[in-house]
């Protein structure tokens, strides 16, 4: 089943790429594995999978061991500053900066461990009040603010979309967010290079790889539904 919906979302990448003229290779899968067992991140591994997201911290450091050591490991999930410790030396790159003292907490915790650790800034594109997220116009300020953090590389931009049953809705949102990343790469700011875009999830992620997403984030689409009832 896993491998499946592995393969018929890839080809819907592809599918989306050819469209647009852009390359497959530019766009990775991302496998969102949260709540799922480590049984299921094994048999997407089996098919080829590499890139799994994780939205919990505490998750991603206990599944992380019982995977093999060349996984990529992304937080996408709110993190919360008292809890980077668990995830700074697991994670290829956190999605999800969206605060000064955050970014500055993931800079410090890297500098003790001498390691460089990749993050993206998120955009709240829909300015939806219950999501997280820099607003959009507060981006460029922002990203000036933290560029001068010591062992964070800031790679691009994240949003999560607002929830819709018509992927056209968001369409927008993705072109906005690469339309910013563009903009802040054009102001050349010192240590700024932004390429990376995270963005598209099951239900809209054609439209975001359309848009210029570099990085999709699907769950549902590979592992089913997710049940929060056991936990
Ligand atoms: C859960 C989650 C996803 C995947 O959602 P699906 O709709 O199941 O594909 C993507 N991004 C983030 C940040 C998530 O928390």
């Amino acid at each position: 089943m896993i491998r499946e919906n592995l393969e018929k979302v890839q080809a819907n990448i592809n599918d989306a790429c050819a469209r647009c003229g852009r390359d497959p290779k530019e766009v990775t899968l991302i496998a969102v594995s949260k709540t799922k067992p480590v049984e299921m991140i094994r048999e997407a591994y089996e098919a080829g999978t590499r890139a799994f997201g994780e939205n919990k911290p505490q998750e991603l450091k206990d599944k992380a061991p019982q995977l093999p050591d060349d996984v990529q490991w992304h937080m996408i999930g709110h993190l919360q500053r008292n809890k980077i410790k668990y995830i700074i030396d697991k994670a290829c790159m956190i999605h999800s900066v969206d605060s000064e003292r955050l970014a500055e907490a993931i800079s410090a915790e890297a500098v003790k461990r001498d390691i460089k650790i990749p993050v993206l800034v998120e955009v709240n594109m829909a300015g939806e009040e219950t999501k997280d997220g820099i607003a959009p116009e507060e981006a460029e300020d922002f990203i000036r603010k933290i560029s001068r953090l010591p062992n964070i590389r800031i790679e691009g931009l994240m949003t999560i979309a607002p929830f819709t049953d018509n992927p056209e809705d968001n369409r927008i949102y993705f072109r906005n967010l690469k339309k910013l990343c563009v903009d802040i790469n054009e102001k050349n700011i010192d240590n700024v290079f932004m390429c990376k875009l995270s963005m598209g999830m099951t239900g809209d992620y054609v439209v975001a790889v359309e848009e210029g997403a570099t990085m999709v984030r699907v769950g549902t689409g590979i592992f089913g539904e997710r049940d929060y009832s056991m936990r």
